[in-house]
């Protein structure tokens, strides 16, 4: 199949699309306008297939969008292009409601045009897969798990444009019968993910002794899947989820904010010991709390597991050990991200708090 993906530039879309080009005979057309979270590098390999074509275009480009579908008549389509970071919808939420809203509008319209006129039995086989958030479902207490069933509560300005968007794919269902499914992942982490999320922030500040800024006193829980297990998840929703239908992804790995960074200083001081640094769990300050911070996520992902036999590979332990072996092998990602830092924002950069 022919699958075109937006924002197959960014972290996961980037992931996904090694993901397919390397291990399944898909062929995939990815569009991308190129944001600050871009990065080409990360699809070097992938570009040098003959299953792979770039487009730079916006999605709110209606017709950059038609003019992409009707030259690469795809068999489907990924929907990952979004503004991701919910710090940044705290501090300037429009482009949040322009690209994950009205980019999904745009979308879905270009993509319902393009299924109208589409002749069996391809019309079959057509999907329009929307790459949600658990973010919708708001926070949870101490205990409980987000089912497909729980209602939606989205909290932050980032959670509203992307339950936005989930409501607007499905309404294209029920009433214009576009075949769409939808996921929903927990916070995902790996190689390649932008440095404003925690993970590598938290990494490349404590590989730099530099303080380490968490939220309030870091209680928060984060639900963590690792990047490539919800690459082959998406695939499997592509392929066998049911039309109309939502399917939840993550590993199960609930940790708190603290003790995640705790584990990642650990991790660091064991492969990259530091006698200047010394133990990097000192770098640890505490910063006001993110407004409207919602206090836990989790995932059950049973139906996903049970239906289209999916399961994570990795634990939290040997993901994220893969995602610093990563970090320390590629210095030069490391030193593109410290220099932009540098450039940009030279102290409150680096002491700017971690959203997850
Ligand atoms: P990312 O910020 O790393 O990448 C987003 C990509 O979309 C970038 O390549 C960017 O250039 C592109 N993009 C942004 N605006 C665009 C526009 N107007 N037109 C075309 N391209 C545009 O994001 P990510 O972490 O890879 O997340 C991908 C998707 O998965 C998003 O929809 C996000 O909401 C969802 N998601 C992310 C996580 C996570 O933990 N990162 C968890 C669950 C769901």
């Amino acid at each position: 199949m022919k699958i075109l993906i937006t924002g197959g530039a960014g972290f996961i879309g980037s992931a996904l699309i090694r993901h397919l080009i390397a291990e399944t005979e898909h062929a995939v057309v990815n569009i991308d306008s190129l944001t600050y979270a871009a990065n080409l590098g990360a699809l070097e390999d992938a570009s040098q297939s003959p299953r792979y074509i770039f487009e730079r275009a916006d999605v709110r480009d209606r017709h950059a969008l038609a003019n992409a579908l009707a030259v690469h008549q795809p068999d489907g389509i990924i929907h990952l292009a979004a503004e991701s970071h919910v710090d940044r919808s705290i501090a300037c939420p429009d482009e949040f409601i322009t690209t994950n809203i009205v980019g999904t509008f745009e979308l879905l319209e270009a993509a319902r045009a393009y299924y109208e006129r589409l002749e069996y039995p391809r019309r079959n086989v057509f999907r329009f897969l929307n790459v949600s958030t658990d973010e919708v479902y708001g926070s949870l207490r101490d205990q409980g798990l987000f089912t497909e069933n729980s209602a939606y509560a989205p909290n932050s300005p980032y959670a509203a444009s992307k339950a936005s968007a989930d409501h607007l794919v499905r309404a294209w269902h029920r009433t214009y019968g576009l075949p769409v499914v939808i996921s929903h992942s927990s916070n995902n982490y790996g190689p390649w993910q932008f440095p404003e999320k925690l993970i590598p922030r938290t990494a490349i500040n404590a590989l730099h002794g530099k303080p380490i800024t968490l939220y309030g006193r870091g209680n928060n829980v984060r639900d963590w899947l690792y990047v490539e297990d919800h690459a082959r998840a998406l695939v499997r929703v592509f392929e066998h989820g049911k039309t109309g239908e939502r399917y939840n992804i993550g590993a199960h790995e609930e940790w708190t904010n603290l003790n995640l960074v705790r584990r990642v200083c650990g991790m660091l001081d064991e492969l990259a010991p530091a006698p200047g640094i010394g133990a990097r769990e000192r770098l640890i300050e505490f910063v006001p709390d993110r407004k409207g911070h919602d206090h836990r996520y989790a995932i059950n992902a049973t139906k996903t597991q049970n239906e289209l036999a999916w399961r994570p590979n990795e634990t939290l332990e040997s993901g994220l050990r893969r995602t610093l072996r990563w970090m320390l092998d590629n210095p030069a990602w490391i030193d593109a991200h410290v220099a932009h830092d540098e450039q940009n924002a030279p102290a409150s950069n680096l002491r700017r708090p971690q959203g997850e």
